[in-house]
């Protein structure tokens, strides 16, 4: 579990933990018992987004703007805090942990809270990233035990993707996909957040790309999440014109959904050549399947990625509060979780928090 270059732990020392694959000795989520992350419309929770940092090295338009300030670093949760929060949410039958932030791969030590991440017992370990410092630590990564990773490419024109991203470059970007493919991170796939009259012009270059690599690429609808505030629906590319485009030029049909709960809708292309998804977040919510429960960089449990409400477990641990406090906390945000988003509703706001702040 060595640190890769640029990469160095910030003086903490990963812990082997006991695997909490068998049931819990708390009565075991798994067995859908009371000790389950159960809201009460029957969604169980097994999937937990990790933020582990509000940082990035890029400033995308829709995301960031781009004199942002981040938090204090003390203000973060620190690794053994993360991995704390994670092996108390497997233990109420979290299964799916992805890493995210800002951008996870700014945070030095990466590798090493991974791989104590890995030593948890989840299922599925992945990471989302928008590939700018991957490559050299995408073999790393795979030997501390991440599974998959999702990578953000917003452009398949160099100029363009810069003026998105307003930093870093798609060479590097598609270096990393290649180097995540060779360290047996994939199927990479590729997040395209599509806004109108800034890159939806490039639906079919994507799906001519997901065809001719093989990697899945997923249209994401702009969602009211970005920090400028300048979110509009006028600005939101529907998944069904996506569909439709797509669809003019090549065959597709749906793909059963191995997990229900996944966001993506996905179509494979009739002749073979791989598959494409669109995550239709706004046109087509998705909350009545969604299994995911959040934990922001600075320790905040929440619920929804459009919810108001969140606990901070951060102080909690920093109180003195022991396990079943922090799976009380869970429990209680996720018995709190309203159905639905509510963006299609009139008296809708927005979080406080942005995409990045809470991590996607
Ligand atoms: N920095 C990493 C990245 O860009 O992949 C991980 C964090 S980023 C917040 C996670 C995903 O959220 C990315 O695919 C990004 O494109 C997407 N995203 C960010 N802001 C968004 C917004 N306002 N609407 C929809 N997706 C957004
Ligand atoms: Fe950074 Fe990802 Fe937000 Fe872009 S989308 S600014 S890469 S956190």
């Amino acid at each position: 579990m060595s640190a890769p270059a640029g990469s160095t732990p910030e003086g903490w020392a990963p812990v082997r933990l006991r695997s909490t694959r068998r049931p819990a000795p708390d009565g075991g989520a798994a067995a859908g018992t009371d000790a389950a992350l159960c809201d009460r419309y029957g969604r169980i929770h097994d999937d937990l987004r990790l933020s582990i940092t509000d940082r990035c090295n890029l400033r995308c338009t829709y995301c960031m703007p781009d004199g942002v300030e981040f938090q204090p670093r003390h203000q973060l949760l620190r690794f053994e805090e993360i991995v704390r929060v994670a092996a108390v949410a497997h233990r109420l039958g979290v299964q799916a942990v992805r890493v995210t932030g800002g951008e996870p791969l700014v945070r030095r030590g990466v590798v090493d809270l991974v791989a104590a991440l890995s030593q948890v017992g989840f299922d599925d370990l992945s990471l989302t990233t928008n590939g700018m410092l991957l490559e050299p630590l995408a073999r790393p990564l795979a030997e501390a035990g991440l599974r998959r990773v999702n990578i953000s490419c917003d452009s398949l024109r160099p100029d363009r993707f810069t003026a998105i991203r307003r930093r870093g470059d798609l060479g590097t970007v598609l270096g990393a996909m290649d180097a995540a493919e060779a360290a047996g991170l994939g199927p990479v796939k590729v997040n395209v957040v599509l806004v109108a009259g800034v890159n939806d012009d490039e639906v079919e270059d994507f799906a001519t790309f997901a065809r001719t690599t093989g990697r899945p690429v997923r249209f994401i609808e702009f969602m009211p999440l970005d920090a400028p505030g300048a979110w509009q629906r006028e600005a939101v590319v529907d998944a069904a014109s996506v569909l439709r485009r797509i669809g003019r030029r090549w065959a597709l049909e749906p793909v059963a959904a191995a997990d229900p709960s996944a966001p993506a809708e996905r179509y494979r292309f009739v002749d073979g050549a791989g598959e494409i998804g669109v995550i239709a977040s706004v046109t087509r919510p998705f909350c009545g399947t969604c299994n995911r429960l959040r934990l922001t960089a600075d320790g905040a449990v929440r619920n929804c990625l459009f919810g108001t409400d969140e606990v901070s477990l951060r102080d909690l641990m920093r109180q003195g509060a022991d396990d079943a406090t922090l799976a009380d906390a869970l429990r209680a945000a996720v018995g709190a979780k309203l159905p639905g988003h509510g963006i299609n509703e009139p008296g809708f706001l927005r979080p406080a928090r942005s995409m990045s702040m809470i991590g996607g």
